[in-house]
């Protein structure tokens, strides 16, 4: 409950009148409009109490001066609140200044109510203060509107992170004063930003909505649902028997949310990860819970599963990632990464042609620590855009340099799905090879397919944008995806890079020999250069020429070396085939 100043410039002006209303038919229309007024308004004469009030009061409080005139005014305000009203009164009285006050009051049912009241001074006709006038306007349903905002989210109407927090505290007193359990859900939806993409924001609302109807409806009326981020619920079920228990609940979520939903003239679909945390006995918090289940459903996601159960091998996964980010971004300030460079040689004579740029994290050297590590992590942390720079940078260096010993030669620079989703990429492409004085040509991109997958007509136009840059496009761990032929034909890329999984299975297991005939026959139709990627043995190196592959990369040829060794490599016409 609060006390403001007031600008009550509109009450301060009616006082004079008001005070008239004290005395019986003095101010007639005044008197018959503030009897009308849907708020309550009264007037306080020093000496004499209450001498007046207008009929919306006398109905809500039942005081009434003229039948019982010994009634103190101040008897309908909550016990509680007396003193403090009071002292606002005294306050308006001595500075004849208006202020605010909300209070309780005791209504004629016997109900309080909450009521704002505007407090202003009364001064006579020679301006000297006598008494405060006063309006009383019901707050309740306000202060419960107020309320419901404060803890509701506003699109699903479910109870927001607030009300959670409140929820599932008390529902951890009452499991340890029972010894039951509480099981924390946390439901996050999958592509419902490729929804909002191609629907427009008001589809995705619409979506969010009936996800959550559904969650309601699945969980029975006993668990909360909550609404904790855009696209994440989180569920607290009381009572739970064991993990078997929530994961079949966490299931049965997984396949409502999995349904088709309306929300345009076609239906439009998504996925659902639960991760699960179970209250263990006493000593877990509300924060430490809803942390990890949140953890546990980035783990289902990253699985590529429905549901996980928390586990503390989760956490301390999360601490060493959160870690790594540390010194990733540390390390990218600080110009610790670098590029290794590994040949990639034509198969017929092994005679070199260009080299893959690979991420290295080189100074000072961190073993064991890869591109597969780190490159997953700046993604997820926002750094790939600083660090994919920073490298195409200096392999543009690299290749203006080298383009200047050997025109013809190529450098293949990998990219990620966020790097290709950034709008102004093809500019920053362009800049860069402009910068370091490069030709385009020269420049290879790899994209891996499963990037493109999610939107292939948006990819299709990313990458025209960037081939009209000049440069070229490779299409990177071919067959790891949902390779399919249609999809292929429509993508505008340059070279086909076989993924170095086949090539193991070469000659070892018949079906991975007939993917590559298959890969290799498929490229060559569309008209795509092929490079066979982890090619260790010059078996393998044959089947491929056999085949009709054209180009190959692997521990056969080189690993990837520094860039001083792949120059000295640039001198010699033929690598070891
Ligand atoms: P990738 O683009 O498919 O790169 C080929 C990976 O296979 C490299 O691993 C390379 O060292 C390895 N490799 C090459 N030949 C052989 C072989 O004969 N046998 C075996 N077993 N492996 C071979 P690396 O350097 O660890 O890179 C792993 C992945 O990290 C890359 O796969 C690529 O997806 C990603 N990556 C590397 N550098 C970058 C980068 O600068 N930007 C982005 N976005 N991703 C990068
Ligand atoms: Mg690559
Ligand atoms: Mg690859």
């Amino acid at each position: 409950m609060t006390e403001m100043a007031l600008d009550a410039v509109d009450l301060a002006a009616a006082a004079p009148h008001l005070r008239a209303l004290a005395t019986p038919g003095a101010d007639a229309p005044f008197s018959e409009l503030a009897d009308h007024l849907p708020i309550g308004v009264f007037v306080v004469e020093l000496g004499r109490g209450v001498v007046y009030l207008n009929r919306h009061l006398i109905d809500l409080t039942g005081l009434d001066l003229a039948a019982d005139p010994t009634r103190p005014g101040h008897s309908a305000v909550h016990p509680d609140d007396r003193e403090r009203v009071g002292s606002v009164a005294r306050r308006v009285v001595a500075r004849g200044q208006a202020r605010m006050v909300d209070c309780r009051i005791t209504v004629l049912d016997g109900a309080v109510r909450t009521v704002r009241c505007r407090l202003a001074p009364l001064p006579d006709e020679q301006g000297a203060i006598v008494g405060l006038v006063g309006t009383v306007a019901d707050h309740t349903d306000v202060e419960r509107q107020l309320e419901h905002r404060a803890t509701h989210d506003e699109l699903t109407e479910l109870p927001n992170r607030a009300l959670l927090a409140a929820h599932l505290d008390a529902a951890l007193v009452r499991a340890a004063a029972e010894s039951t359990s509480v099981a924390v859900l946390f439901v996050g939806l999958l592509r419902v930003p490729v929804v909002t993409h191609a629907l427009g924001h008001a589809a995705g609302d619409r979506l969010v909505r009936q996800a959550a109807r559904r969650l309601v409806a699945s969980v029975g009326p006993d668990s909360l649902v909550s609404r904790f981020a855009e696209d994440r619920f989180v569920v607290v079920v009381e009572g739970i028997a064991d993990d078997a228990a929530a994961t079949a609940l966490a299931e049965r979520l997984v396949e409502a949310m999995e349904q088709p939903y309306v929300v345009g003239d076609d239906d439009a679909f998504i996925g659902a990860a639960v991760g699960i945390a179970v209250a263990a006995g006493a000593g877990s918090t509300v924060d430490q819970l809803v942390s990890d289940a949140g953890v546990a459903m980035a783990r289902a996601v990253a699985a590529e599963a429905a549901v996980e159960v928390f586990d503390a091998g989760m956490r301390s996964e999360v601490e060493e990632r959160r870690t790594l980010e540390i010194s990733l971004r540390r390390g990218i300030e600080r110009g610790e990464f670098g590029l290794a460079y590994q040949p990639i040689v034509e198969l017929a004579e092994g005679r070199l042609l260009g080299f893959e740029a690979l991420a290295r994290w080189v100074d000072p050297p961190a073993p064991g620590m890869g591109p597969a590590q780190f490159i997953p992590v700046a993604e997820d942390a926002g750094l790939i855009g600083a660090l994919g720079s920073e490298l195409l940078g200096q392999a543009c260096a690299q290749l203006a340099h080298w383009q200047r010993i050997r025109p013809e030669v190529f450098v293949s620079v990998n990219l990620s799905a966020r790097q290709l989703a950034e709008p102004d990429l093809p500019e920053r492409v362009a800049r860069a090879l402009a910068d370091a004085g490069a030709h385009p040509a020269g420049l290879h991109l790899e994209i891996t397919e499963t990037v493109l997958l999610d939107d292939v007509d948006g990819a299709v136009e990313s990458l025209q944008q960037l081939k009209s840059t000049g440069v070229r496009l490779c299409l990177d761990d071919f067959g790891t995806g949902y390779s399919s032929l249609t999809y292929l034909c429509r993508l505008p890329v340059d070279v086909v890079k076989i993924d170095r999984s086949f090539v193991a299975g070469l000659g070892v297991s018949d079906r991975d020999s007939s993917v590559v005939a298959a890969i290799i026959g498929m490229a060559g139709t569309l008209g795509h250069h092929l490079v066979a990627e982890g090619v260790e043995t010059s078996d393998q190196a044959g089947r491929l020429r056999a085949l009709g592959c054209d180009m190959a990369q692997g521990y056969l040829y080189s690993r990837p070396v520094p860039a001083s060794d792949a120059e000295a490599m640039l001198g010699e016409p033929t690598a070891t085939a």
